[in-house]
């Protein structure tokens, strides 16, 4: 089995000498200087009514602009539950939470957004059906509040496209908001691939899963992290990821041209016999047009995977770590 190309050990922290805790909140930060108070006040009391002070926050830095790294470290002088981790350039959402997963040591483990849009308090809901037996309780949003019209909609195109073309059930509506098992981060950790589609890799690791039913409230502060292109990269991982479809498409494409190859050819030949030949300019002309355009479009679909497969083969690091602050004292 192959393991995450990282910069350190998965499941290697400052806290390695102590038990693991009952529960691990993995939070990705990207300019969230104003939500992270306000954030961690609701996140440590619904922890604290979940599994008392046995619990561990991890928020991730990623190569925010603004104060976040500052106040990160702050809080970690503040609670000594909290452990900063500050990768070294802007990541991505999900290569964020996938370096907080790698640190975390919790027996439950729980992703969450910094901006307050995944409320903490359901915390409390999650681990009641965990421990009806489930190894993932995932979040559905019900509504999303104040969001754009455009997100909406694409967001919804975007979860039906999969829904079709994915060969596993990754369910629509749904973000990286989640608690899990151990067992399952582990095995997410397991997993080397680059382009991570989070919730599809969940989703492929199977096991029982459940949702619970949420309403997504506003953004608390600051605005979204996830402009266009960083929304257009996530929809293409998932698609290209989790599906061979395209690749399908190609396929049936050049079916299609070889029949129509055949249909020709025939045609041609029967026109020769009969000695109605005449300059066969049209005929030619379709003939470059339709395995002309074939090909770019197989070429393509093909450059798209080989392109993936380049990065693969590379096995470079996913990311790399700064610095992990802790109220704990340095041993070096
Ligand atoms: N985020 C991140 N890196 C990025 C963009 C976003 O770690 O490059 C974090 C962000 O701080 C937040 C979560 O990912 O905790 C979701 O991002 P955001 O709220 O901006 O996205 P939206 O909810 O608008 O889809
Ligand atoms: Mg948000």
């Amino acid at each position: 089995m192959g393991m995450l190309q990282t910069d350190i050990a998965p499941g290697t922290g400052p806290r390695l000498g102590r038990a693991p805790p009952a529960l691990s909140v993995i939070v990705p930060c990207y300019n969230e200087e104003d939500c992270l108070p306000t954030f961690l006040q609701r996140m440590i009391a619904a922890a604290e009514a979940a599994v008392g002070p046995d619990f561990e926050i991890v928020l991730v830095n990623d190569g925010s602009g603004d104060q976040t790294w500052p106040c990160i470290r702050a809080m970690t002088q503040r609670y000594p539950n909290v452990l900063g981790v500050n990768l070294s350039r802007n990541h991505g959402h999900q290569l964020a939470v996938t370096a907080g997963l790698s640190l975390s040591r919790g027996d439950q483990v729980m992703v969450i957004d910094a901006d307050l849009q995944d409320p903490p308090e359901l915390l409390a809901q999650m681990r009641a059906k965990m421990a009806e037996g489930y190894d993932v309780v995932y979040g559905r949003r019900r509504s999303r509040a104040q969001e754009s019209r455009f997100k909406l909609v694409t967001a919804r195109l975007f979860y039906r496209l999969l829904m079709r073309l994915s060969e596993v059930d990754i369910p629509s509506d749904t973000g990286d908001f989640r608690l899990m098992s151990r067992r399952i981060a582990d095995k997410l950790n397991a997993m080397p691939e680059h382009d991570r589609f989070l919730r599809g890799m969940v989703a492929w690791l199977g096991g029982q899963q459940a949702e619970i039913q949420y309403d997504r409230d506003p953004r608390y502060a600051g605005k979204t992290g996830y402009g266009l292109t960083k929304m257009l990269k996530l929809a293409v991982n998932g698609l290209i990821g989790f599906s061979v479809a395209p690749l399908n498409f190609a396929v049936v494409l050049a079916m299609l041209g070889a029949l129509i190859g055949v249909g020709i050819l025939v045609y041609s030949l029967v026109a020769f016999i009969l000695g109605e030949v005449l300059p066969g300019w049209t005929s030619l002309a379709l003939m470059t047009v339709f395995f002309g355009t074939g090909q770019f479009v197989c070429l393509g679909i093909v450059g798209a995977y080989l392109g993936r497969t380049y990065m693969e083969v590379k096995q470079r690091p996913l990311f790399l770590i700064d610095e992990i602050a802790s109220s704990e004292k340095k041993t070096d």
